[in-house]
């Protein structure tokens, strides 16, 4: 087997069909017995949404997604922030859909892919030399050449590979429920609410009754740790009456409780030897600001785009360290940020309550709300500092420069027909340029492959360089000289080291 995947959830089922598209076989697999039923995740952002759509896998998410406009911040029942106005300038939203339906939809391309999923298959442990990887299937043992965890905060994959995950718990337990109930806020809007011992917080779901909600709150430590759905929704509502103004709230049932605690780890390393991990095996921290399911769609396109190069034959293995150089340091700064919201939103404390309060205003500033919703889309990702990037990223004066993601321009296909760059990024490489670039094609072809790397030209005006565009959308090299080109390839897949692993 070439690639075992392990874990069946968004990133693992991202990097299985990036993987298959490129024509590389995978088994995937799942300890659970079936997909799950239950969302953690709520939300795709625009990044996410481009992966997806780059993989064929965006289906009619964007059609079936929830209108959820804004963000109100309600202190002991006054609304003193009303985000939403200044968003609609901020660029792409996100679509606002539960994970159940973003799985379900990249299950179907995996499908349609050829791929499937050994559900009730739980990895139990591996053993890796210099050529592949021994593992215990449930009762099994099989070989794989390369093995991706992709088996979340839990990773047996992680833990059988001596990989490190430290970190530390960021919040005692949160309370969830999703509930069917009438509730007074709007449904195209997100509710936080700071009363008497602390938040509370509402979100409408998608759902075709329109009755759906999601309620969270921190519960404080002097409650017995194990409680059951009743407890949950009785804690719930007594929350909604003291923290949110929202007396005798009526939930007619509830699809989903649980309790959760929030930890923010970051593992060692993404790669040891053969072994590689993605997504939340990899990185956990605060569910604030939709970002977990969003990184690990990010790693593994990331991943797979430089794996299939490496199977393939195309590129050095140690090309394979630019994934953990490259998307690191983007959960470093996801972890920090969703650490340093959720210490100032959800503080535990009367003084961090207090603190809460009186930041709370400055999100009434457009600029502000613009700032963060760029930062929570992830499009501002760039691997300028990436061991990719190079020397030539510093040198460039204007536009994007290597490691950026490239600007979705206009551009004209051979029938004169117009579309953004963006749409027609598929999994491959590409070179945009004006003029004849049939040098530069020849010369990425080489290295690439012919079916890999196609040509697009803008719609308008005349680029001064030009640009060759990797799989995930960020500009790899840009210049005058084909040849130049062939040198940045050669030294960007590795090709000294392409024997050792
Ligand atoms: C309350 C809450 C709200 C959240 N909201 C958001 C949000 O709005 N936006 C966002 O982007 N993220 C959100 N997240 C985070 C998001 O849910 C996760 O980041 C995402 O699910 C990670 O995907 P994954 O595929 O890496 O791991 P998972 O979804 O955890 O999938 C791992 C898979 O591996 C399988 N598995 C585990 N062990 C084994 C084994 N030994 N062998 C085989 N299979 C195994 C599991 O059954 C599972 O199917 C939220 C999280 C929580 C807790």
């Amino acid at each position: 087997m070439e690639v075992l995947i392990v874990g069946a959830g968004p990133t693992g089922l991202t990097a299985a069909c990036g993987l298959l598209a490129r024509g590389i076989a995978v088994r995937v697999v799942d300890s659970a017995p079936r997909p799950a039923t239950t969302s953690r995740a709520l939300g795709l952002q625009p990044r996410g949404a481009e992966v997806l759509r780059r993989l064929g896998a965006l289906g009619d998410l964007p059609q079936r997604a929830a209108d959820v406009r804004g963000a109100g911040i309600h202190v002991n029942g006054r609304k003193i922030v009303d985000v939403g106005a200044a968003l609609d300038a901020a660029g792409p939203r996100l679509l606002w859909i539960p994970q159940t339906e973003i799985e379900a939809q990249l299950r179907e391309r995996l499908a349609a892919l050829g791929g499937r999923i050994d559900w009730n298959t739980p990895l139990r442990g591996l053993v890796q030399d210099a050529d592949g990887v021994d593992v215990e299937l449930g009762g099994e043992r099989v070989r794989a050449k390369w093995v991706i965890g992709c088996d979340g905060a839990h990773s047996q994959v992680r833990k059988s590979a001596g990989i490190g995950f430290p970190g530390s718990q960021l919040t005692e337990r949160f309370l969830l429920a999703d509930v069917h109930a009438e509730l007074p806020g709007r449904r195209g809007e997100i509710g936080t609410f700071l009363g008497v011992g602390g938040q509370f917080v509402v979100m409408p779901l998608p759902h075709p009754d329109g009755d759906l909600w999601r309620l969270m709150a921190p519960v404080p430590d002097d409650h017995h740790d194990e409680l059951d759905e009743t407890e949950i929704l009785k804690l719930l509502c007594r929350f909604a009456a003291e923290r949110a103004g929202i007396p005798d709230l009526r939930i007619d049932r509830a699809a989903w409780t649980s309790v959760f605690r929030f930890n923010r780890r970051l593992a060692d390393s993404y790669r040891r030897g053969r072994i590689l991990l993605a997504g939340d095996a990899a990185h956990i921290h605060s569910p604030l600001g939709g970002q977990g399911l969003n990184t690990g769609i990010g790693d593994a396109e990331n991943l797979v785009f430089k794996l299939a190069l490496v199977i393939g034959g195309r590129a050095g293995i140690e090309l394979l360290d630019t994934y953990s150089a490259e998307r690191r340091p983007i959960a470093e700064s996801v972890l920090s940020a969703t650490s340093i919201g959720t210490r100032i939103g959800f503080a535990e404390t009367a003084a961090g309550q207090r603190l809460f309060a009186a930041l709370s205003p400055l999100l009434r500033i457009p600029a502000v709300q613009r700032r963060l919703m760029r930062a929570a889309s992830q499009l501002g990702i760039d691997y300028r500092h990436g061991p990719l990037a190079g020397p030539t990223a510093r040198r460039v004066r204007s536009g994007p420069r290597p490691g950026d993601r490239v600007p979705n321009i206009p551009t004209r296909d051979a029938e004169g027909h117009d579309a953004p760059l963006h749409s027609r990024l598929g999994t491959g490489w590409a070179i945009l340029a004006t003029g004849d670039a049939t040098d530069h094609l020849r010369q990425a072809a080489k290295y690439l492959g012919v079916e890999q790397v196609r040509l697009i030209t803008p719609a308008t005006g005349t680029l001064d360089d030009v640009c060759l565009i990797r799989p995930d959308a960020h500009l790899a090299w840009r210049g005058a000289s084909a040849e130049e080109m062939g040198r940045w390839l050669d030294t960007a897949l590795c090709h000294e080291e392409r024997r050792s692993v």
